[in-house]
């Protein structure tokens, strides 16, 4: 018998879904390459450059990214060289084990909180350890959009999104928009279809 496919929402800000930490990934079987599979086509037809699973609705350590290679940093990190050249990538059960003291700031966006961008600072470079779709250990150190988006979407594994990371001044300065997407987010349940 034909299994049901999934039917899966874009969860948007306000949704207590996405204030919820998200379960280890035990097994590395089908339905979990299918899952991330799906979640590339999502992320490219909604325009994004990273997505974790949560966001549709799935709370599990799994996160794709398609980080343009024209991003590499000057010069590149080993993380970088590594898996620019890869993409689109899963990561599963990513973990940053190591943080550099050095920060920088950088305009953040995110699909679960469309058209709102707001400068977020974070540690220039990380190390991360995580496992592909096969279970296989993979750890790396980078910097440039890739830490950046790493960072982002492993927030998003433990329940926080971007704009919990503002400064007072700049949450100011995005206030009134964040309570209007929250207004329509509840109208709407806090979900938007994602076209397939
Ligand atoms: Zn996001």
């Amino acid at each position: 018998m034909l299994k049901k496919r999934p039917r899966y929402m874009l969860q948007t800000y306000g949704g207590e879904i996405l204030k919820k930490s998200s379960a280890q990934v035990t097994v590395f079987d089908r339905e979990l390459a299918d899952l991330a599979n799906f979640m590339v086509k999502a992320m490219h037809e909604l325009n994004g450059i990273g997505l974790a699973a949560v966001q549709i609705g799935v709370l599990k350590r799994l996160i794709v990214l398609d980080i343009p290679q024209s991003s590499m940093s000057n010069p590149p990190t080993p993380g970088e060289m590594q898996l620019l050249p890869q993409m689109p990538v899963a990561l599963v059960n990513p973990q940053i084990v190591e943080f550099s003291s050095d920060l920088e700031p950088y305009d953040e966006g995110c699909l679960s909180v469309p058209e709102i961008y707001a400068e977020v600072i974070r540690p220039r470079q990380i190390k991360v350890k995580a496992q592909d779709l096969s279970g296989n250990n993979i750890e790396f150190e980078c910097g440039g959009l890739l830490a950046r988006c790493i960072q982002h979407e492993v927030d998003h594994l433990d329940g926080f999104v971007f704009t919990d990371r503002l400064s007072d001044e700049v949450r100011d300065s995005v206030s009134e928009e964040l309570t209007a997407l929250k207004r329509r987010g509840k109208k709407f349940n806090y979900q938007r279809d994602i076209k397939r």
